[in-house]
This record gives structure tokens, C-alpha cells and sequence, in this order.
């Protein structure tokens, strides 16, 4: 994370930002009303290290990123210390309860973080399943069936299309190339659409 003056200013956006690579892709955007500036770069790594605040090495990062744009290079040079995340998904499945007991959020429906979704879909099951209990308190495990199944086909679909944004971002080659094609055919109001299913409510 950057602080807002040591972003320099022809960088600096009030958007989300997303630079894709090959194997590699870099997100910016502003947090806390624009004071700091966060930035996550993404890469294919064979290390894996269990846990969620290990130390990432800026050399590894530099090996990975050294042939992007030089907007992103100039980024990356002002982080000095990196956190790093291993990331991991799971098949979606359809059974998260068991008599009295149910499951929301990463333990129903664990996923890659390509559409910054797994914090939204555990909100999202939180109010079904409140709304569930409500409408049946007596009957707590017809209430946390109804609840899987109100919200497990639209979890495993953004489970399934965070994998698919993760190829489109980290495309090589061919690709890469039909990538930058479809992206350059399309409008915003294409773009909208292409993801008003997920957007566009529950
Ligand atoms: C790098 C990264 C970027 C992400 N970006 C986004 C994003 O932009 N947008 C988004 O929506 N989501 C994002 N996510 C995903 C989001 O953080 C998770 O999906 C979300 O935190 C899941 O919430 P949860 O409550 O299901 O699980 P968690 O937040 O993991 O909460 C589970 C809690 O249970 C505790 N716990 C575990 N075992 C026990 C035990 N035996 N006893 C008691 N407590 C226990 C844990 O300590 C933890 O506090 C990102 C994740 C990562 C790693």
C-alpha cells in the first residue's frame, strides 16, 4: 500500500485499475477516500507457504513482472515490503448443511479472488440465510436447505467464472492476442452486460 503522495501523479486514478500480463496481472485503486493507494500483483508461483501474511520476496515479484509496461514497473518500485496470499479454490458443490448445521462464505464456496467476490458472495449468503431463518424458525433444517438452495448455482458460477477471468487476465501467445482483440470490439455498455448477471442481482 501507497500512500496518496507517493503515488506519482500521472498515475494515480480514482478507478480500479487492471494491467494483465503474461501469467501475471497488477490491480491499483484508491482506498480510504483516496489517502493510500493499494496495489496487488498477481503471478504464477511454485512456492507455496501456507497462511495469509507470509513475506513475499520483491526479487521473485521483479522476475515476473520486468517485462510489463513501464507504468506498472514504475509502481512496483516504490513497494519495498510485500504481503503474500497463496491462492486456492475448490469445485462447487451443493450439500453445505447438515441437520442444524450449515456453512457460508470460503467454507461453502472457497474461490479464486479474479472478480474480488468472495467477501461479497458470504454477505450475500448472510442475508439469505437470515432471511431463511425468519421465514421458518421452527424448522432450522428446512430453513438452511432452502438457503443452499437459493444461493449454490450463483456461488458456483462465480467460482467457476473467477477461473476463467483468471485465464483471460493471464493469457500468453494466441491467447493473449484474441483477448486484446475482444476486449478492443467491445463497448462499456457490451461490457456492462457481459457481467450484469453478476451485478445486475441476486
Ligand atoms: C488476496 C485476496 C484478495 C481478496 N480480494 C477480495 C475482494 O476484492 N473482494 C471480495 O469480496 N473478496 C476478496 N477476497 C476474499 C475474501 O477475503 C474472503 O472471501 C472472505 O474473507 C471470506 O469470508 P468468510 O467469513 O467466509 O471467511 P474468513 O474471512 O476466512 O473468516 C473465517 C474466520 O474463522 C476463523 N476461524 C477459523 N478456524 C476457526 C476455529 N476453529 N475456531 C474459531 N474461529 C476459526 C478465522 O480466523 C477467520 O477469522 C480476497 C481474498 C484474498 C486472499
Amino acid at each position: 500500500m501507497l500512500k496518496r503522495e507517493d503515488v506519482p501523479d500521472d498515475l494515480w486514478r480514482p478507478d480500479v485499475v487492471l494491467w494483465a500480463g503474461p501469467r501475471t496481472h497488477f490491480v491499483h485503486y484508491p482506498l480510504r477516500r483516496g489517502e493510500l493507494y493499494n496495489l496487488v500483483a498477481v503471478f504464477h508461483s511454485d512456492r507455496y507457504e501456507e497462511g495469509w501474511n507470509a513475506e513475499g520476496s520483491k526479487d521473485v515479484l521483479w522476475q515476473h513482472f520486468k517485462m510489463q509496461r513501464p507504468e506498472v514497473l514504475r509502481l512496483l518500485e516504490r513497494i519495498d515490503t510485500w504481503r503474500m496470499w497463496v491462492l486456492c479454490d475448490r469445485e462447487p458443490i451443493k450439500d453445505w448443511s447438515n441437520g442444524h448445521t450449515t456453512l457460508l462464505g470460503d467454507a461453502a464456496h472457497p474461490m479464486l479472488q479474479y472478480l474480488a467476490q468472495g467477501a461479497c458472495m458470504a454477505t450475500e449468503d448472510a442475508v439469505s440465510l437470515a432471511e431463511k431463518v425468519a421465514a421458518s424458525p421452527d424448522d432450522l433444517p428446512g430453513a438452511f436447505r432452502a438457503y443452499q438452495e437459493s444461493r449454490y448455482l450463483r456461488t458456483g458460477r462465480v467460482q467457476i467464472m473467477a477461473r476463467v477471468y483468471g485465464e483471460f487476465y493471464h493469457a500468453r501467445g494466441v491467447a493473449a492476442e484474441l483477448r486484446n482483440q475482444m476486449l478492443r470490439a467491445r463497448s462499456p455498455a457490451d461490457s456492462y452486460e457481459g457481467i450484469a448477471w453478476l451485478y445486475g442481482g441476486a
